[in-house]
């Protein structure tokens, strides 16, 4: 933690040096309204738009979503409860093709946008671009399936969510300024992998999730604190909505 004094120093000297625009943001910073709501899921307020990611097992009715994300249809990624607990009035959803027939049979009402790897959408002036997400050593998420991770870009933050994935080629490079990645190992990589894919991925911050619900405890997150090297790794509390009792 920066001390005030030592903050308003720096503060003053970048001011005096009119190099205030180039100051760094800690890596922290960039998660300011991201909520980790336990295993994958997550909830980002940002500029006045609600997002959803995998909303799973929510139990309070917030609706208050404008764009649900949903990463492929596992049960533990595709809830259509829970999508429909978080949907606001004209919500998006945004998710792969095999998913959109089970939101339909499930009751799910709000619009649909399907997506796949490597396709864009801008939904609500959200630009939401489909990422591969697959297994190389397990067959868990098949390539063919066409699940996806995403990355989310709300105004100056690009944000990746990497869904259900093992360290694939396609992470080289992606440079986000928030990365969630999975560590629980057994159906998507390891923490020490994920530690590799942070390192190439490049995120000013990293989150690990995926662990502490299905599969996966915080040794993993903490894992992968210890091995990712230079990287910021930023390990979340879990979120419990308003009106929902925390019965984890
Ligand atoms: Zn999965």
């Amino acid at each position: 933690m920066r001390s005030p004094i030592a903050f308003t120093l720096g503060l003053a000297l970048s001011v005096s040096t009119g190099a205030l625009a180039a100051v760094e943001m800690p890596g922290s910073s960039y998660l300011q309204g991201l909520s980790w709501l336990g295993h994958a899921s997550f909830r980002w307020e940002k500029e006045g738009t609600v997002i959803y990611m995998d909303p799973f097992q929510i139990d309070a009715a917030p609706h208050d979503g404008k764009i649900i994300l949903i990463s492929h249809s596992h049960f533990d990624h595709l809830d259509p409860e829970s999508v429909m607990k978080v949907a606001a009035d004209g919500a998006v959803v945004v998710a792969p093709a095999d998913c959109i027939p089970k939101l339909r049979e499930a009751g799910v009402q709000a619009e649909v946008k399907e997506i796949a790897p490597g396709q864009t959408l801008e939904v609500r002036g959200v630009r939401i671009e489909g990422v591969p997400a697959y297994n190389l050593d397990k067959d868990f998420h098949l390539k063919e399936s066409g699940w996806v991770g995403f990355v989310v870009t709300v105004g100056r933050v690009r944000l990746y969510h990497a869904g259900d994935t093992d360290f694939i080629p396609e992470m080289e490079g992606l440079e986000p300024e928030v990365a969630l990645l999975p560590v629980s190992g057994a159906y998507v990589m390891t923490a020490s992998q994920a530690a590799a894919a942070a390192q190439a991925i490049r995120a000013k911050v990293t989150v690990p999730m995926h662990y502490g619900a299905i599969v996966g405890s915080e040794a993993d997150a903490r894992r992968l604190r210890e091995e990712a090297g230079d990287r910021i790794i930023e390990i979340l509390e879990k979120t419990v909505l308003p009106g929902e009792e925390d019965g984890s």
